[in-house]
C-alpha cells in the first residue's frame, strides 16, 4: 500500500466514526532508549531514538466544547467529553492520555477547543516503546498546529506532555519518552541532558558499520510495575538527600566511591551506583558514535543491562532471557529498554549474525515479537 493511499484510508476511518472530513492528519512515533535508563528523573542524560512505527490522529475542531476521541486499537467506541469538565481524575481508561494534553494546554493559557480525533498506532501498545508518549505527543502537536499556536517549541510540547501525565494521568514519568517522540530526528538518536534541557542530535547510521538493531518486545508487563518506578525514584530523591545533592546527577563517576561509602544502606547504594554509572555509560555511548566507533557501543549497552539488573532491580526473567540468549549467540550487546519488568529489549548484531540470533531469542521466548530497527523521524504532520 502507498502511503497516499494509506493516508486516505486514514480520513475514511476518520469519516466512518464522526461523519465528516478531518481538517488534518499528525503522526508521533515510539521510541526506543539507546542507553540512559532511569536517568531523567534524576536530572541525568539520555540518548533515545524514534522508532519508524507511529501513532497518527485525524482530527476536526468542534464548536460545541466537546472533545470526541475514538482509537483503532481500543475497544469501547468513542469516548466524549466535555471540554470544561476536564479535570484529574475524572477520566478513565486510554482517553486520559489525550484528556490531560488539552487539559494542560487550556491551562497553560492556549485557546483550545474542542475537537473530533481519530488515532490509530503501530506503536505495540504496552510494550516499552512509548505508546503512551506517541499518544500524546501527537495530540499536543495536532491542537497547537490546528488552533494556530504559536510559540511553542518541540521540546515546550515535550515537557506539556510530561507534566500532563504527571498531573492528570497520575504517573511520576521522566521526560525521556515523550522529548523522544516531540523532538528526534531521522537517521539520529536525540542525546538529551535532561538538566536544561540541551539537546544533541547524534548520527547513528548502523547500517553504514554493518550493524543492525533488533527490538524485541517480550510481550510481559509485570503488574507491579507501577508501584516499583514509583519506589525506585522515590530511594533516588532520598539518595540526593542523603548525599545533599539536587539530584544523583549532580555525583560525578569521580566521586562515586565517597557517595556510596557515605550513603546508610544497601538498596540507596545500588540505585546511586546505577544512577550515576549509567550518566557515565551514556557519555561513553555518546562519544562512540560521534568517533564513528559505533561497533564498540555493544559491551556499554550489555554493562547497562547488568546495572539495571543487579543495582536497580528491574528487570525480569523474560528480559534477562532474551539478553542472555542474545549475548550467547553471538550479539555486540543487548540490554532491556524502557522502565522495566517487562516491555521490550533491544539487541546489537552484526548484520549477517540478525537471523540466527533473532531465532535463537524466539526459540527461547516463543511469544517475543521481533523487529530490525533504525532511527525514523519525530513527529510531525501528514497533511
Ligand atoms: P507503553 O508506553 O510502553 O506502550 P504504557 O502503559 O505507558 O505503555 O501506555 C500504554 C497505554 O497508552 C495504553 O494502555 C492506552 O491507555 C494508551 N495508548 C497507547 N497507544 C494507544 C492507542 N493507539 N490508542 C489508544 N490508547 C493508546
Ligand atoms: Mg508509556
Amino acid at each position: 500500500m502507498t502511503d497516499t493511499a494509506d493516508t486516505a484510508a486514514f480520513e475514511a476511518a476518520f469519516k466512518d466514526v464522526f461523519g465528516r472530513a478531518p481538517e488534518g492528519g499528525w503522526a508521533a512515533p515510539g521510541r526506543v532508549n539507546l542507553i540512559g535508563e532511569h536517568t531523567d528523573y534524576n536530572d541525568g542524560f539520555v540518548m533515545p531514538f524514534a522508532l519508524p512505527h507511529t501513532t497518527r490522529a485525524a482530527v476536526a475542531r468542534r464548536e460545541d466544547g466537546r472533545l470526541r476521541l475514538h482509537s483503532a486499537d481500543m475497544d469501547g467506541g468513542v469516548v466524549d467529553l466535555a471540554v470544561a469538565d476536564l479535570a484529574p481524575g475524572t477520566t478513565e481508561g486510554w482517553a486520559r492520555y489525550p484528556a490531560a494534553v488539552l487539559w494542560t494546554l487550556r491551562r497553560a493559557g492556549h485557546a483550545i477547543g474542542g475537537a473530533d480525533i481519530h488515532y490509530d498506532s503501530t506503536v505495540p501498545v504496552g510494550g516499552g516503546l512509548s505508546s503512551s508518549a506517541a499518544l500524546q505527543v501527537v495530540t499536543a502537536l495536532a491542537l497547537t498546529e490546528l488552533n494556530g499556536v504559536r510559540g511553542i517549541s518541540r521540546q515546550d510540547l515535550a515537557v506539556l506532555c510530561q507534566s500532563s501525565e504527571n498531573t492528570y494521568v497520575g504517573a511520576p514519568v521522566g521526560v525521556m519518552d515523550q522529548t523522544a517522540s516531540a523532538c528526534c530526528t531521522e537517521g539520529h538518536a536525540l542525546h538529551l541532558d535532561v538538566r536544561g534541557l540541551a539537546q544533541r542530535q547524534v548520527p547513528l547510521d548502523l547500517a553504514a558499520d554493518g550493524l543492525r538493531l533488533l527490538v524485541v518486545d517480550t510481550r510481559v508487563k509485570h503488574a507491579h510495575a507501577d508501584g516499583a518506578y514509583g519506589e525506585r525514584r522515590a530511594g533516588c530523591e532520598a539518595a540526593a538527600a542523603a548525599l545533599g545533592v539536587p539530584a544523583l546527577r549532580d555525583i560525578a563517576f569521580d566521586a562515586l566511591d565517597d557517595a556510596l561509602a557515605a550513603l546508610p544502606d544497601d538498596r540507596l547504594r545500588r540505585l546511586t551506583r546505577h544512577v550515576v554509572t549509567e550518566d557515565q555509560r551514556v557519555a561513553e555511548v555518546l562519544a562512540l558514535c560521534e568517533a564513528g566507533r559505533t561497533r564498540e557501543i555493544g559491551p556499554v549497552l550489555t554493562a547497562g543491562h547488568a546495572s539495571l539488573r543487579d543495582d536497580f532491580q528491574v528487570s525480569c526473567p523474560e528480559l534477562d532471557l532474551v539478553v542472555d540468549t542474545a549475548l550467547a549467540n553471538g550479539a555486540l550487546g543487548a540490554r532491556m529498554t524502557g522502565g522495566g519488568f517487562g516491555g521490550s529489549a533491544i539487541v546489537l548484531v552484526d548484520a549477517e549474525q540478525e537471523e540466527p540470533i533473532a531465532a535463537a531469542v524466539t526459540r527461547a521466548l516463543p511469544q517475543a515479537r521481533h523487529f530490525s530497527t533504525t532511527p525514523g523521524p519525530g513527529a510531525h504532520r501528514l497533511w
